[in-house]
């Protein structure tokens, strides 16, 4: 079955109602049949029908064993970090959502782990930071707000021949794009919030795992923390998913043609698209995912610039979050990466005229127009 059926028809029941649609079984708690029975549903921190439908379809999406959904990213891969002991070593690529960077600065490191940041771009450097205590490597690609993009079935070769976790936060492309399982990644995260959601509505997020024994570990974690989804966020969740590929393809449409128009904009000196063919992973890109999405970073010609067009924007949103049917601008300095130390911060390229544009659905003329005027 093609992916965008799954999208719509993946881990369907049998209601005996014949409803099109899973129920929202909002509940806290079931009732047991008898002394040491279960209906299989106990409460719903651990099991809940409704999220459970929409943990098989992402399992199903990313081809993995398990997955469990989150109340949001960050709490998913918080949750994934308890997977780690005092002294654990992970290595990281370092232009990475700036809610994990902060995650792993202030509460994992005082949580006894260390990290190493590095581009991975050259997979030999990886290698040669590998120490007898790393445990994992983690890993966004395409890159936030860089767009770099990271080689994952080499990544993955790497990290097996050294019994390494490779962990690969899936967010910007989706199980539509890219499927890191199948490339050898161990561990998918997600913000659900962004374009799995879809709707710049509900936040939520995920975790897929390869293996039945991690799976195992991380329900444990789950059960423990609790950080889940709602029975009704994991509804509206399942209803962006159904139209995930419609979405995505024009999304990416309208991003392909937007960032063609500010490559050739007087006021925009940088365009990162990973789908433009002058993009220095472009060929990287077309081996392991699908499609390009509709992230787009790019640097103007003066901060004065960036913050006129953050101002006289009208359509499009200066705000934080991505992937929904509105477009949204961000200005990473001051946003998602606020937190990100400032000389990390600008190594990176991440300045005051970087901004970052989450394509959305609206009709490619009238978001052209709203940045013609606003630069
Ligand atoms: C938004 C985002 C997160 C965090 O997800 P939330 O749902 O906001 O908690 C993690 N990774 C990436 C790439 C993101 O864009």
């Amino acid at each position: 079955m093609d992916i965008s059926t799954i999208c719509i028809h993946g881990s369907d029941g049998n209601d005996p109602t014949g409803s099109i649609t899973v129920p929202i079984y909002q509940t806290a708690t079931f009732a047991h049949p008898g002394v040491g029975l279960s209906t299989g549903y106990d409460y719903s921190r651990v099991q809940n029908p409704t999220r459970q439908h929409l943990e098989k379809l992402m399992a199903e999406l990313e081809g993995g064993a398990d997955a469990l959904a989150f109340s949001t990213g960050m709490a998913a891969i918080a949750a994934m970090m308890e997977l780690f002991q005092i002294g654990d070593h992970i290595i990281a690529l370092n232009d990475l959502y700036g809610g994990s960077v902060r995650l792993f600065h202030t509460i994992s490191e005082k949580n006894g782990l260390t990290f190493t940041y590095t581009n991975m771009s050259d997979l030999s450097k990886v290698e040669s930071l590998i120490k007898p205590e790393t445990k994992a490597i983690f890993v966004e690609t395409p890159s936030n707000p860089m767009m770099y993009v990271t080689d994952l079935a080499a990544l993955s070769k790497i990290a097996q021949s050294h019994n390494l976790l490779l962990i690969v936060d899936n967010t910007f492309l989706t199980p539509y794009y890219q499927n890191p399982i199948a490339l050898g990644a161990d561990i998918v995260v997600h913000s659900g919030t962004k374009y799995l959601s879809g709707h710049n509505d509900t936040l939520a997020g995920f975790i897929v795992v390869k293996s039945p024994d991690l799976a195992e570990k991380l329900r444990a974690i789950y059960k423990t923390t609790g950080a889940c989804l709602s029975p009704f966020d994991s509804w509206l969740i399942i209803r962006g998913i159904k139209t995930l590929a419609v979405r995505m393809d024009k999304q990416q449409s309208n991003a392909i043609a937007l960032a063609q128009w500010l490559s050739n904009h007087p006021k925009i000196k940088k365009v990162h698209y990973i789908g433009l063919p002058d993009h220095p992973d472009y060929t990287t890109s077309v081996k392991q995912a699908r499609g390009f999405g509709a992230m787009i970073s790019f640097e103007v010609i003066s901060e004065e610039t960036a913050v006129n067009l953050l101002e006289r924007i009208k359509l499009i949103y200066y705000a934080e979050s991505l992937g929904g049917v509105e477009s949204l601008i961000t200005y990473p300095m001051l946003q998602t990466h606020g937190d990100v130390p400032e000389a990390e911060r600008e190594a990176l390229g991440i300045n005051e005229r970087l901004l970052r544009l989450s394509v959305g659905l609206e009709n490619i003329n009238d978001l052209i127009a709203d940045l013609e005027q606003a630069l």
